[in-house]
């Protein structure tokens, strides 16, 4: 099990980040991956936070050329940091994993579960799902960062926090029908995270102080049960493999965790699960339930339903036991209201 060893969360904790990450700084400085946006916002509070230690890497796009600088700007620091949303924790994680430096995120808004997962997820690889890294040594959350995030975003991470309900399903699929190790403990921590959106809609749905805590705290934790499952298993299932397909077809439409949270309303039918509680926690929290709502048209779902379980034949779900035809795909996508 490779698990974050420190986590720190509350309000206004980025004045500490000198002191977080102290163990890994010393003399030889500290390389920041943020993007312009996130750069703007905090750089003033992480450069007093450091003492000027600091040196920026701007992160344009998660991909490798942006890993490759990161890397290259690296050389004689004692870690790396990634401020932000998704792309440059993605990013940093994986320059610091390849250079072999601590690594340490700072999220800035709570749109997914890569802030405190061993995985990052970039373009330019051979595949169109995560790359196995290592766990962010620290993570510092600071609440009032991330709650004055755009409110999408949050919902975004709900989106992401639901789907941990079929990825589990899958899962315990895959233990029964091909002998796949599952790890029950790993799995109920992933739950327990789920349904923090799902039984706690309305109170996360408010996206106060609070409701944005247990929202950062769960996700962290399904990162935390990859890191103790040693596999995405626990927080990806077949949701993740239709949103991974959306993702080539329909590059620029909809986040990570919006794709996957109408992937999971969906998936839930065909697992036989509680579909309609899955939409109303959507709803509730103001993601999106339908392909219209970000931008895809019908086909795009209908033909990402049929061809999802391609991306990735060795990852047994629901998707494999239960092939989907155009016709199949599309009484599934329009039944459940998401076309
Ligand atoms: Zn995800």
């Amino acid at each position: 099990m490779e698990l974050p060893t420190k986590v720190l969360i509350g309000d206004g904790v980025l004045s500490r980040l000198g002191e977080f990450i102290s163990e890994s700084s010393s003399e030889k400085g500290v390389v920041i991956a943020a993007g312009s946006n996130v750069a703007s916002k905090v750089r003033d509070s992480v450069d007093s936070a450091l003492g000027g230690k600091g040196r920026w890497v701007e992160v344009k796009a998660a991909d490798m050329e942006n890993v490759e600088r990161v890397k290259k700007a690296s050389y004689g620091s004692g870690c790396i940091v990634g401020i932000g949303g998704g792309k440059s924790v993605d990013v940093g994680k994986l320059a610091a994993f390849q250079v072999r430096l601590p690594f340490y995120s700072v999220p800035t808004s709570a749109s997914h579960d890569g802030i405190s997962s061993p995985f990052a997820s970039l373009k330019g690889l051979d595949r169109p799902y995560s790359v196995m890294a290592k766990p962010p040594l620290g993570i510092l959350a600071d609440i009032d960062v991330i709650a004055s995030a755009p409110r999408r975003l949050l919902s975004s991470g709900c989106g992401d926090l639901v789907s941990k309900l079929t990825a589990v399903k899958d899962w315990q699929l895959a233990h029964r029908v091909n002998g796949e190790y599952y790890g029950s403990y790993s799995a109920s921590l992933a739950l327990m995270s789920a349904n923090v959106v799902l039984l706690g809609a309305k109170k996360i749905g408010i996206f106060g102080k609070s409701s944005v805590r247990d929202l950062v705290e769960a996700l962290i934790s399904t990162g935390v049960a990859a890191g103790i499952a040693g596999s995405s298993r626990p927080c990806s299932g077949s949701e993740h493999l239709f949103s991974h397909y959306l993702d080539m077809l329909a590059p620029d439409s909809g986040l990570h965790g919006e794709k996957c949270g109408i992937g999971t309303i969906m998936m839930a039918k065909l697992h036989g699960l509680d579909w309609r509680g899955v939409r109303s926690a959507l709803r509730t929290v103001g993601a999106p339930v339908s392909a219209s709502q970000i931008g895809v048209e019908d086909e795009q779902v209908v033909e990402s339903l049929v061809k999802a379980s391609s991306i990735r034949p060795e990852r047994y779900t629901i998707l494999s036991k239960r092939t989907l035809s155009n016709r199949r795909a599309e009484n599934l996508a329009r039944s459940t209201g998401v076309i």
